[in-house]
């Protein structure tokens, strides 16, 4: 297969993918969504393509963070049904993407907080919703709950997981810090993460996206991270680079919302690229894709055309995520052979 086919969008969505870093609520289906805004007669434009405009981040947009963040609103949904169909229809939409395994981080508050709605009820409901679409699919799927580190403090944060864990469901398999890096650095939260580990569950945290590398080396020494959300600091650390290579801390790279957001300030200089090559485990995520106005094969399209990757670098760049991934057991060796199988049909057909 040629390097130029890699660079053909549409081949891209056969690739099969595995994405560990992708925000349910930044993954919306359009459609649905515009139907539950109409239905319960939110203030957006009824026009749909005004609407499309209100809701998402300029695709070619300058960089605004700000502007960035004003697109995750919570104030949607006003029933169950509405928290079911958006997770639901988003899930679908993400497998016609070609995702073979998606690791979907969500925030139970998120869901949530309009209407008081329970926490532990949420969490159950977008988890079934999500699975029943993936089933229809075949997508593996598998979920981080995600913390906010603004929205609450560490002892409610260690309350609001206790309650969640009483779900115990085996499809959460990891936890989330995310949130503003600057103003709520890592430390805040050890006990919180201790409480995880204690647990024997692991984490993954937002970190040096928009602060220095230090922040990487607290999310991982002291509260144990075992994958980095971001992490483009580490680019200017050298000794942080040599050490994830050696312990396999996965950093969970998204270029295109790292541009939007005005945390990277070019796609084509972005650190994916040059850590890949470094021997740094990297992998290709979308973070945002509905606010982006994107798809994750719009990121591996980019991988291609920007840091030179072939088919042979994107197979790597997804075995990488798929050890990382926070399955165990049976399940993952399972999915490490349908894995095989898929890449194998996926040289046949191209
Ligand atoms: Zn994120």
């Amino acid at each position: 297969m040629n390097s130029q086919a890699l660079l053909d969008p549409q081949i891209m969505q056969t690739f099969p993918k595995i994405e560990l870093h992708r925000h349910l609520e930044g993954s919306f289906s359009l459609n649905t969504l515009y139907k539950i805004a109409t239905r319960n007669k939110i203030d957006v434009p009824r026009d749909f393509e005004s609407f499309k405009k209100t809701v998402q981040f300029p695709k070619n947009g300058k960089p605004d963070f700000l502007l960035f963040l004003s697109k995750f609103r919570n104030d949607w949904y006003r029933t169950y049904e509405d928290v079911y169909d958006i997770c639901h229809d988003s899930v679908l939409e993400m497998a016609e993407d070609g995702l073979f395994h998606l690791e979907l981080r969500f925030s139970p508050e998120h869901f949530s907080l309009q209407n008081n709605f329970d926490r532990i009820e949420i969490a159950d409901l977008v988890i079934k919703a999500s699975n029943a679409a993936a089933k229809k699919t075949g997508m593996s799927i598998s979920y981080l709950l995600t913390f906010n580190r603004s929205k609450q403090d560490e002892t409610e944060m260690i309350d609001l997981y206790r309650k969640l864990m009483k779900l115990n469901l085996n499809d959460i398999v990891g936890i989330d810090l995310a949130g503003d890096e600057l103003n709520f650095p890592p430390e805040l939260f050890k006990k919180f993460f201790q409480a995880v580990k204690a647990d024997g569950r692991k984490a993954t945290i937002h970190a040096g996206e928009v602060t220095p590398s230090s922040q990487i080396w607290t999310a991982i020494k002291e509260l144990g991270a075992k994958r980095i959300g971001h992490g483009t600091s580490a680019i200017h650390d050298p000794e942080l680079q040599k050490y994830l290579t050696d312990n396999q801390i996965t950093l969970e790279q998204c270029i295109t919302s790292n541009y939007q957001t005005g945390s990277w300030e070019e796609e084509k200089s972005h650190p994916l690229g040059r850590l890949f090559r470094a021997g740094v485990p990297v992998t290709i995520n979308s973070d945002d894709p509905f606010i982006q106005d994107t798809l994750l094969s719009d990121d591996y399209v980019k991988t291609v055309s920007f840091f030179g990757f072939t088919l042979d670098d994107l197979i790597k760049a997804n075995k990488i995520a798929l050890d990382a991934c926070f399955l165990s057991g049976p399940k993952k060796t399972e999915l490490w052979n349908q894995y095989l199988l898929k890449i194998e049909n996926f040289k046949d057909k191209n």
